[in-house]
């Protein structure tokens, strides 16, 4: 009650500014004047019992006349549930003017008549409180279970029983004329179907009322206890004028006004809520058995009995409800616990049972399949489109490889964009055809309006009994083969027992990568180029250690290739770039700048995103672009020389310099390099090795120097490692040297020492 007469802090949405004013101010006059009166109601502050023509007049009824105004104001201020309001209102205001008529005119009639125009009046409330009731349930109450409709009839039921009792025992001492009881007996009659519907109510709401229905609640409940008080002190001959008595039907009043002041309602939630939405109808259950007990000892009357039985068998059948409801709630459970929300077909849990059963059931000569699939390159539509294409893309794809289980197959989403299928006694062979059947109905374009979607699915399989005979152990191999589909872009791999540990390390490799590259274990080394002409440094070839904590130092070749298969060289060259300019911006501030050569990889060169990166941390260290030198291989060139060319040209723009490395490996011409953006040309270590001993040999080297500067490049000797080759690769006209016989790659510190030690170096520095 307190909570809404007293002022809200901000205006509720369903009111305009002015209409909350009003009715605050019509709040605080009511309240001063129902206290009031209420005051003058105990006993002792009126001095003398009996009727006072201005309080139990003119005070009492001016806040009835204030409730009443109250809620006509809220009819007239919200449209929302006006209907109800309107009805209540009239309620309330029937019950104003019987009181008023009372005052003013009945009671001093002798005798009273029965019923008088005020009894009429007061009768009359009761209907258009019951339909402004059953209104109010009705905006609030969706359809509730069928238990919860038995806890509201066994909770009705119950109260019923009790209260005919107590009306039976009322009547039982009442004396006067038949009209007189009738009229009386009207009274708790009407509260009692009030609250028989307001309990029914409140069990559909699962005993958690709204404020509002609490306020009606309250209201009612007020006026039968004031009624029935009433009924006991007229049958006793004890009713006196001007008691709290009085102030209890006036209160009943102003509590149904101040429902009128709580927003308008909204449709309740029903849902589980435990033990304790069985406390009321337990309750009532319990007093409809305590009553029958009580009538096998002493004669009650039939309607109690007759309403505490019924009460009963419908807390039987609650019980029973109940029962089955918690089964099916299981169920349920149980089958939710196994599908996948966003596609209905089964989940993992599922699949890794279907597995466990079907391995047990495997007898001899007994084969089947378990197939994972993974959509490529899904992240880019989730990215691109919304997360909401993605799931209708991957709704649509559960539906597509529906078509191609059969009944004793069990397909599931396994999370993500993963799904798997246990293709039931399948041979390799078929297992094998049914993947190329789902990719390809995979492959055919999926349109979401009006948006055409391509996408695609890299499938592993692997057979049991074949390479594995467990389930954890089938579902590895059929995603580690699914990796090496993915990777390999061979759409569809059949796991082989023979790769298992070489699949197994490279995967645990990967793993280990991926921390390598956060945890900061790689490491730079640095290997000296040096002008073969003044045989002073050049600069330095940047290459990539991996620091591993069990293995130690590992070198590229046993991990860069890797890092390109599972997509990791975007990272690592960002590492190694921030390494290796790190050092180059360290040098240049102790006043050694040294030009630094970096490697990238094929899927370095795809990326266009690379220049740009390039360059801004170039920037960001303050080192001019031409510092810097990216080596890339001639064969990694020719993937894609377009693409190649674009980032290439670039990278140029930007003043970084780049190099042809491995240069006479692959297939390139140098015809086809000429339109290629290349500054230098990087001589494979193969041509140097035989320099010496193979005359072929050193005709190629010559004839390279020749073309490569007759293209304006720059010719760079790799793998010097004598001093004969050294001083053959001088004598061809190479313009720069590179090999162990120079120095072998180093830590920066060691090549610090190696400059200061070596700072003019003569042609043939020591190794
Ligand atoms: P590369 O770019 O041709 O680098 C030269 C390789 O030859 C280095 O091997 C170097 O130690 C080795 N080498 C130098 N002088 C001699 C010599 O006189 N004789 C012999 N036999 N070898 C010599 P490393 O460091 O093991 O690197 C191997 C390859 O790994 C590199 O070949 C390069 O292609 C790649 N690599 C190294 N670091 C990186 C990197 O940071 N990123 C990328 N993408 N690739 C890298
Ligand atoms: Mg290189
Ligand atoms: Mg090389």
């Amino acid at each position: 009650m307190d909570n809404c007469l007293a002022a809200a802090p901000q205006r509720p949405a369903w009111l305009t500014a002015r209409g909350e004013r009003t009715l605050r101010w019509l709040r605080r006059s009511l309240i001063v004047a129902l206290l009031a009166y209420t005051a003058t109601t105990v006993p002792g502050v009126r001095g003398e019992a009996g009727y006072n023509a201005v309080l139990d007049g003119w005070l009492q009824n001016a806040v009835l006349i204030a409730a009443t105004l109250l809620m006509f104001l809220r009819v007239c201020l919200v449209r929302r549930d006006r209907l109800q309001w309107v009805l209540l209102g009239i309620g309330v205001g029937l019950y104003t003017a019987g009181d008023t008529i009372y005052f003013a005119w009945v009671q001093f009639q002798t005798p009273l008549p029965y019923p008088s125009i005020a009894d009429v009046l007061w009768l009359a409330v009761y209907p258009f409180l019951y339909a402004g009731l059953v209104i109010a349930c009705r905006h609030r109450i969706d359809m509730p279970r069928r238990t919860v409709w038995l806890d509201s009839v066994v909770a009705a039921l119950g109260m019923s029983a009790v209260a005919a009792m107590a009306i039976s025992v009322i009547l039982h001492h009442t004396n006067g004329s038949t009209r007189q009881i009738l009229t009386t007996i009207s009274y708790p009659i009407g509260d009692l179907l009030l609250l028989v519907l307001v309990v029914g109510a409140y069990g559909l709401l699962e005993w958690r009322p709204d404020r509002m229905l609490s306020y009606l609640g309250i209201g009612i409940a007020l006026f039968a206890a004031a009624d029935t008080i009433f009924l006991l002190r007229l049958s006793t001959g004890t009713y006196v004028v001007g008691t709290p008595l009085d102030a209890t039907w006036v209160w009943a009043c102003v509590v149904i006004a101040c429902a009128a002041l709580r927003p308008p309602a909204r449709k309740a939630s029903m849902g589980f809520h435990g033990w304790t939405i069985l406390i009321v109808p337990t309750m009532f259950a319990l007093s409809s058995l305590g009553l029958l007990v009580y009538g096998s000892i002493r004669r009650l009357p039939l309607l109690t009995v007759g309403l505490a039985t019924v009460a009963l068998v419908c807390a039987i059948l609650r019980a029973g409800a109940t029962f089955r409801e918690v089964q099916q709630l299981a169920r349920t459970r149980d089958i939710q616990a196994r599908t996948d929300a966003l596609t209905g077909l089964g989940n993992r849990r599922l699949f890794h049972e279907a597995l466990l059963r079907r391995i047990d059931a495997l007898s001899a000569g007994d084969r089947f399949a378990v197939m994972f699939l993974d959509l490529d390159h899904f992240k880019e539509v989730n990215d691109s489109l919304g997360h909401s294409f993605g799931d209708r893309l991957l709704v649509d794809i559960g539906q597509r490889l529906t078509q191609h289980v059969r009944g004793t197959d069990v397909l599931v989403r396994l999370g993500g964009d993963e799904f798997a299928v246990l293709l039931d006694h399948s041979s390799r062979t078929s297992a094998e055809q049914i993947a190329h059947r789902l990719r390809a109905d995979i492959q055919r374009s999926f349109v979401f309006d009006g948006i055409t979607i391509h996408t695609d699915v890299s499938v592993g399989i692997a057979m049991c009994p074949d390479v594995a005979t467990t389930a954890d152990g089938l579902m590895q191999r059929a995603d580690l083969a699914m990796y090496e589909a993915k990777v390999d872009r061979r759409g569809c791999v059949v796991y082989s027992a023979v790769d298992h540990d070489d699949l197994t390390s490279r995967m645990r490799l990967i793993q280990e990568l991926r921390t390598a590259l956060t945890d900061g274990q790689l490491v730079m080394h640095y290997q000296p180029k040096i002008d073969l002409q003044s045989g002073r440094l050049e600069g330095v070839e940047a290459l990539v250690r991996w620091d591993h904590p069990d293995l130690g130092l590992l070198f590229p070749d046993s991990f860069i290739p890797e890092a390109e298969r599972y997509g990791l060289m975007r990272a690592l060259t960002t590492s190694v770039l921030t390494l290796a300019l790190d050092q180059a911006r360290e040098w240049q501030t102790a006043g050694t700048p040294t030009t630094m050569a970096i490697n990238i990889s094929a899927s370095n060169l795809l990326d266009v995103e690379l220049p740009e990166q390039i360059d801004t941390m170039l920037r960001i260290r303050g080192l001019e672009a031409n510092l810097l030198t990216v080596e890339v291989t001639e064969s990694t060139l020719m993937i894609d020389p377009l693409r190649a060319t674009t980032v290439l040209n670039a990278l140029r723009k930007t003043g970084v310099r780049v190099s042809v490395d491995d240069y006479g490996t692959g297939y390139s011409s140098l015809a086809r390099l000429r339109d290629l953006p290349v500054d230098e040309l990087k001589l494979d270590r193969s041509f140097i090795a035989h320099i010496d001993d193979d005359k072929r040999f050193a005709a190629i080297v010559t004839s390279t120097v020749e073309l490569a500067h007759a293209l304006g490049l720059t010719l760079v000797a790799e793998g010097i490692e004598t001093v004969e080759a050294l001083q053959r690769v001088s004598d061809f006209g190479c313009d720069i040297g590179q090999g162990y016989h120079i120095s072998r790659p180093m830590p920066a510190e060691e090549l610090t020492e190696w400059l200061r030690r070596s700072a003019v170096p003569d042609s043939q520095p020591a190794a």
